[in-house]
Protein backbone atom coordinates (compact mmCIF):
# COMPACT_ATOMS: atom_id res chain seq x y z
CA UNK A 1 0.00 0.00 0.00
CA UNK A 2 1.34 3.31 -1.05
CA UNK A 3 1.21 7.12 0.19
CA UNK A 4 1.55 9.38 -2.60
CA UNK A 5 3.53 13.04 -1.92
CA UNK A 6 2.62 15.98 -3.73
CA UNK A 7 5.25 18.69 -3.74
CA UNK A 8 4.75 22.47 -4.66
CA UNK A 9 6.66 25.18 -5.71
CA UNK A 10 10.46 24.31 -7.10
CA UNK A 11 10.33 21.77 -4.59
CA UNK A 12 10.57 18.87 -6.82
CA UNK A 13 14.31 20.06 -7.85
CA UNK A 14 16.04 19.16 -4.87
CA UNK A 15 14.62 15.65 -4.61
CA UNK A 16 17.60 12.96 -5.46
CA UNK A 17 18.08 12.30 -9.27
CA UNK A 18 15.69 9.26 -9.25
CA UNK A 19 12.49 11.31 -7.39
CA UNK A 20 13.26 14.42 -9.30
CA UNK A 21 10.53 13.39 -12.64
CA UNK A 22 8.26 11.98 -10.96
CA UNK A 23 4.98 13.69 -9.62
CA UNK A 24 3.51 13.15 -7.56
CA UNK A 25 5.70 10.95 -5.54
CA UNK A 26 3.69 7.30 -5.15
CA UNK A 27 5.63 5.33 -2.76
CA UNK A 28 5.19 2.24 -0.95
CA UNK A 29 4.80 1.98 2.89
CA UNK A 30 7.60 -0.23 3.98
CA UNK A 31 8.50 1.42 7.62
CA UNK A 32 7.38 2.92 10.85
CA UNK A 33 8.21 6.63 9.90
CA UNK A 34 7.80 10.18 10.28
CA UNK A 35 6.92 12.48 7.33
CA UNK A 36 10.35 14.45 7.82
CA UNK A 37 12.30 11.09 7.46
CA UNK A 38 10.66 9.91 4.38
CA UNK A 39 10.99 13.68 2.77
CA UNK A 40 14.30 13.52 3.51
CA UNK A 41 15.19 10.07 2.48
CA UNK A 42 13.57 11.62 -1.42
CA UNK A 43 16.06 14.44 -1.03
CA UNK A 44 14.30 17.36 0.61
CA UNK A 45 15.73 19.24 3.72
CA UNK A 46 13.11 19.93 6.10
CA UNK A 47 14.28 23.29 6.19
CA UNK A 48 12.70 23.80 2.63
CA UNK A 49 9.53 23.18 3.82
CA UNK A 50 6.77 25.46 4.84
CA UNK A 51 4.20 23.37 5.47
CA UNK A 52 2.60 20.14 5.54
CA UNK A 53 -0.95 18.52 4.71
CA UNK A 54 -1.80 15.13 5.09
CA UNK A 55 -5.24 14.73 3.47
CA UNK A 56 -5.83 18.29 3.99
CA UNK A 57 -5.14 18.84 7.68
CA UNK A 58 -2.01 20.47 8.72
CA UNK A 59 0.62 18.00 10.20
CA UNK A 60 4.20 18.32 12.08
CA UNK A 61 7.28 16.59 11.49
CA UNK A 62 6.76 13.54 13.26
CA UNK A 63 3.58 12.64 11.93
CA UNK A 64 3.86 8.86 10.83
CA UNK A 65 2.97 8.28 7.75
CA UNK A 66 0.57 5.39 6.49
CA UNK A 67 -0.52 3.79 3.75
CA UNK A 68 -3.43 5.50 1.68
CA UNK A 69 -2.49 9.10 3.37
CA UNK A 70 -2.06 12.00 0.38
CA UNK A 71 0.59 14.87 1.46
CA UNK A 72 1.25 17.91 -0.05
CA UNK A 73 4.56 19.84 0.85
CA UNK A 74 4.84 23.73 -0.02
CA UNK A 75 7.62 25.77 -0.04
CA UNK A 76 8.89 28.79 2.47
CA UNK A 77 7.01 31.53 0.38
CA UNK A 78 8.16 35.01 0.34
CA UNK A 79 8.33 36.87 2.19
CA UNK A 80 9.78 34.50 4.29
CA UNK A 81 8.17 35.31 8.06
CA UNK A 82 10.64 33.34 10.53
CA UNK A 83 9.31 35.53 13.48
CA UNK A 84 5.51 33.56 13.78
CA UNK A 85 5.16 30.62 15.36
CA UNK A 86 4.25 27.75 12.89
CA UNK A 87 3.24 23.85 13.44
CA UNK A 88 6.53 23.45 11.66
CA UNK A 89 8.95 25.82 13.34
CA UNK A 90 6.85 26.58 17.23
CA UNK A 91 9.79 28.36 18.32
CA UNK A 92 10.56 31.27 16.19
CA UNK A 93 13.58 33.66 15.69
CA UNK A 94 13.45 36.90 17.46
CA UNK A 95 15.96 38.49 14.94
CA UNK A 96 17.79 37.71 11.39
CA UNK A 97 21.25 36.24 11.42
CA UNK A 98 22.67 34.61 8.88
CA UNK A 99 25.88 32.02 8.67
CA UNK A 100 27.00 31.33 5.28
CA UNK A 101 29.29 28.15 4.42
CA UNK A 102 32.30 27.85 2.35
CA UNK A 103 30.13 26.93 -0.90
CA UNK A 104 28.66 30.29 -1.13
CA UNK A 105 31.58 31.96 0.92
CA UNK A 106 30.85 35.16 -1.52
CA UNK A 107 27.88 35.83 -1.10
CA UNK A 108 28.44 36.71 3.16
CA UNK A 109 30.49 40.09 1.55
CA UNK A 110 26.87 40.76 -0.14
CA UNK A 111 24.77 40.05 2.52
CA UNK A 112 26.90 42.06 4.88
CA UNK A 113 26.76 45.18 1.94
CA UNK A 114 23.32 44.99 2.24
CA UNK A 115 23.05 45.21 6.32
CA UNK A 116 22.69 41.59 7.33
CA UNK A 117 24.56 40.24 10.32
CA UNK A 118 26.04 37.40 8.37
CA UNK A 119 28.70 35.13 10.11
CA UNK A 120 31.07 33.14 7.88
CA UNK A 121 34.18 31.53 8.38
CA UNK A 122 36.68 30.06 4.95
CA UNK A 123 38.38 27.63 7.72
CA UNK A 124 35.01 25.99 9.63
CA UNK A 125 34.33 22.66 8.32
CA UNK A 126 30.41 21.26 8.71
CA UNK A 127 30.67 20.29 12.30
CA UNK A 128 32.06 23.64 13.36
CA UNK A 129 29.14 25.60 11.54
CA UNK A 130 26.36 22.89 13.28
CA UNK A 131 28.28 23.89 17.06
CA UNK A 132 28.11 27.67 15.84
CA UNK A 133 24.30 26.85 14.84
CA UNK A 134 23.24 25.34 18.34
CA UNK A 135 24.47 28.27 19.82
CA UNK A 136 22.76 31.03 18.26
CA UNK A 137 20.00 29.35 16.07
CA UNK A 138 21.85 31.44 13.17
CA UNK A 139 20.31 30.99 9.48
CA UNK A 140 22.30 28.37 7.48
CA UNK A 141 22.94 29.77 4.33
CA UNK A 142 24.40 26.89 1.79
CA UNK A 143 24.54 24.49 -1.68
CA UNK A 144 24.65 21.44 0.63
CA UNK A 145 21.58 19.85 0.68
CA UNK A 146 22.69 17.28 3.17
CA UNK A 147 24.01 19.78 5.77
CA UNK A 148 20.59 21.18 5.88
CA UNK A 149 19.16 17.68 6.92
CA UNK A 150 20.91 17.95 10.27
CA UNK A 151 18.31 17.99 13.37
CA UNK A 152 21.08 21.23 14.55
CA UNK A 153 19.84 22.86 11.67
CA UNK A 154 16.76 24.25 12.43
CA UNK A 155 16.13 27.49 9.81
CA UNK A 156 18.11 27.16 6.54
CA UNK A 157 17.84 28.07 2.36
CA UNK A 158 19.49 25.96 0.07
CA UNK A 159 20.58 29.08 -2.19
CA UNK A 160 19.46 28.07 -5.82
CA UNK A 161 21.61 30.60 -7.94
CA UNK A 162 25.11 30.10 -8.79
CA UNK A 163 26.63 33.05 -8.83
CA UNK A 164 26.93 36.07 -5.67
CA UNK A 165 25.31 39.31 -7.27
CA UNK A 166 22.45 36.30 -8.39
CA UNK A 167 22.48 35.19 -4.95
CA UNK A 168 21.99 37.78 -3.52
CA UNK A 169 19.34 38.70 -5.26
CA UNK A 170 17.05 35.65 -4.54
CA UNK A 171 17.67 36.17 -0.66
CA UNK A 172 15.89 39.94 -1.14
CA UNK A 173 13.47 38.88 -3.06
CA UNK A 174 12.86 35.68 -0.16
CA UNK A 175 13.18 38.23 2.55
CA UNK A 176 10.47 40.41 0.60
CA UNK A 177 12.82 43.69 0.38
CA UNK A 178 13.92 44.88 -2.94
CA UNK A 179 16.41 47.94 -2.09
CA UNK A 180 19.30 47.64 -0.70
CA UNK A 181 19.96 50.38 2.29
CA UNK A 182 22.05 53.25 0.99
CA UNK A 183 24.77 53.87 3.39
CA UNK A 184 27.11 50.49 4.41
CA UNK A 185 26.68 49.68 7.68
CA UNK A 186 28.57 46.66 8.44
CA UNK A 187 32.52 45.33 7.87
CA UNK A 188 32.42 43.49 4.69
CA UNK A 189 35.53 41.44 6.19
CA UNK A 190 34.31 40.69 9.47
CA UNK A 191 30.68 41.78 9.82
CA UNK A 192 31.05 44.08 12.48
CA UNK A 193 28.82 47.29 12.57
CA UNK A 194 31.36 49.79 11.41
CA UNK A 195 31.26 53.18 13.54
CA UNK A 196 31.75 56.76 12.32
CA UNK A 197 35.44 58.34 12.45
CA UNK A 198 36.57 61.97 12.27
CA UNK A 199 38.52 62.56 8.85
CA UNK A 200 41.66 63.85 11.04
CA UNK A 201 41.87 60.57 13.40
CA UNK A 202 42.85 58.40 10.18
CA UNK A 203 44.41 61.36 7.97
CA UNK A 204 47.48 59.35 8.12
CA UNK A 205 45.93 56.28 6.87
CA UNK A 206 45.09 57.95 3.47
CA UNK A 207 45.67 58.79 -0.28
CA UNK A 208 45.72 62.16 -1.03
CA UNK A 209 42.97 61.74 -3.61
CA UNK A 210 41.06 60.82 -1.19
CA UNK A 211 41.91 63.20 1.52
CA UNK A 212 40.92 65.55 -1.38
CA UNK A 213 37.85 64.74 -2.12
CA UNK A 214 35.72 62.80 0.71
CA UNK A 215 35.04 64.04 4.28
CA UNK A 216 32.88 61.11 5.59
CA UNK A 217 34.35 57.82 7.01
CA UNK A 218 33.61 54.65 8.89
CA UNK A 219 35.90 52.73 10.84
CA UNK A 220 35.50 48.66 11.87
CA UNK A 221 36.05 48.30 15.26
CA UNK A 222 37.34 44.88 15.39
CA UNK A 223 39.79 44.51 12.05
CA UNK A 224 40.23 48.65 12.12
CA UNK A 225 39.53 48.63 7.86
CA UNK A 226 38.24 52.07 7.07
CA UNK A 227 35.06 52.97 4.37
CA UNK A 228 34.00 55.64 2.68
CA UNK A 229 31.76 57.05 -0.26
CA UNK A 230 33.93 56.53 -3.34
CA UNK A 231 35.92 53.50 -1.47
CA UNK A 232 35.61 50.05 -3.76
CA UNK A 233 32.69 48.99 -1.59
CA UNK A 234 30.65 52.11 -2.70
CA UNK A 235 30.99 50.53 -6.49
CA UNK A 236 30.47 47.44 -5.48
CA UNK A 237 26.95 49.01 -3.97
CA UNK A 238 26.61 50.47 -6.88
CA UNK A 239 27.14 48.34 -9.76
CA UNK A 240 24.68 45.84 -7.19
CA UNK A 241 22.34 48.39 -7.33
CA UNK A 242 21.71 47.96 -11.16
CA UNK A 243 21.99 44.34 -11.34
CA UNK A 244 19.41 44.29 -8.87
CA UNK A 245 17.25 46.47 -10.95
ZN1 LIG B 1 36.08 44.57 10.09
Amino acid sequence: MNAVYHLHGDLSQLLRHRWRERQPIVAPVTRIASIKDMLESFGLPHTEIDRIACNGRTINFSHRVEAGQQFDIYPIPSPWDLTTPTLLRPDPLQSLRFIVDVNVGRLARYLRMAGFDTRYDSSWDDQRILREIAADRSILLTRNLDLLKRNQVEFGRYIRATEPVSQLREMLMLLGRVMLPKTLSRCLECNALLLPVSKQAILHRLEPLTIQYFETFSRCPRCNKIYWAGSHVDRMQQSLQAALG
